[in-house]
């Protein structure tokens, strides 16, 4: 039998929808309303709904949101075209073009394209530079909304060991470096990590963004320890599970983070904050 969950749960959806209301609050107050663009290439059915949601949640904290939907054949050079007319318009604060895209598309040249003012993703490599050099910038939403729900939950992080489980550049390496400007001790694990278990175990903050359904088990953490599940999965009967083993994980850790309910929903809540600070810096050259 497995035993009680007694980690307090980090609720992301309730402290997501605490963030929202403040953004509605923010942008009722502007002269403006900010407004996002996602460009949205082929038909991933994952990505059709990621979109709705963002479009939903935009629309709902009072921004203007547009789609723009392209087919998977469209020729890199008419996408670029496309992101440089968005530049250019004063009216677009926020452009997003969803990823993955379709194999015949480099994500690179395009996301290079997006101006870094409007890139409220923030993977443009200037914006990648300036977070790493400790400015305030567009950071990534969802390492951005890992820090929102750690502080929410009023996990201390200065001095706390950090172990981030995974390095890619959406999620891991910036979740490092958010990590790091907050004072923590971080280890950026990943899948050449000699003894992984090991430096799970010395976590005070585990952040698990690996993509494999429930490898963290219960006896790689620490009593006590946070544990934040960034990993979305879906298994061979169709449930949606984390990187986290999360029953028995929530036996043995201090705090943690359910799937679904948990990073997910403050990723979009991000993306929102994002729009109205590139909007206002954009508009009103100040925050
Ligand atoms: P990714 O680009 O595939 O990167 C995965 C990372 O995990 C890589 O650094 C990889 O190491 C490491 N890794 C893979 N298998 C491993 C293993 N067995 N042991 C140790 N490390 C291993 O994935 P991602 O984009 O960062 O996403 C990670 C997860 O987060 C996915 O489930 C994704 O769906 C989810 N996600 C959720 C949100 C949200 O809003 N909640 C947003 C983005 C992503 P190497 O570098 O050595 O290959």
């Amino acid at each position: 039998m497995l035993a009680p969950v007694t980690a307090r749960v980090i609720d992301g959806k309730a402290i997501a929808a605490a963030l929202r209301a403040r953004i509605a609050e923010r942008t009722a107050n502007l002269p403006f309303k900010p407004s996002l663009t996602v460009v949205l290439v082929g038909e991933n059915p994952a990505s059709a709904v990621y979109v709705r949601n963002k479009d939903r949640a935009a629309q709902s904290a009072g921004l203007l949101a547009q789609t723009i939907r392209l087919p998977a054949t469209v020729p890199a050079a008419d996408l670029l075209a496309l992101i440089r007319r968005l530049n250019a318009d004063p009216e677009v604060d926020g452009i997003l073009v969803q990823l993955p895209l379709p194999d015949a598309l480099l994500p690179r040249p395009i996301i290079e394209a997006i101006d870094p003012a409007k890139d409220v993703d923030g993977f443009h490599p200037l914006n990648v530079g300036r977070l790493q050099d400790g400015l305030d910038v567009l950071a990534p939403c969802t390492p951005t909304g890992v820090m929102r729900l750690l502080a929410a939950a009023d996990i201390p992080i200065r001095g706390a060991r950090a172990v981030v489980l995974g390095r890619s550049a959406i999620v891991g390496k910036p979740m490092a470096t958010l990590l790091l400007a907050a004072d923590a001790t971080v280890t950026i694990a990943h899948s050449r990590t000699v003894d992984l278990t090991e430096e799970c175990r010395r976590a005070d903050i585990l952040v698990a963004a690996v993509g494999r359904p429930e490898m963290v088990r219960g006896d790689w953490i620490k009593p006590g320890v946070t544990v934040i599940d960034v990993g979305i999965n879906r298994t061979a009967d169709g449930r949606l599970v984390g990187d986290v083993a999360y029953a028995e994980c929530a036996a043995v850790a201090g705090a943690i983070t359910p799937v679904p309910g948990g990073v997910g929903p403050m990723t979009i809540a991000c993306l929102l904050e994002n729009t109205v600070k590139a909007a206002i810096h954009r508009r009103l050259a100040c925050d």
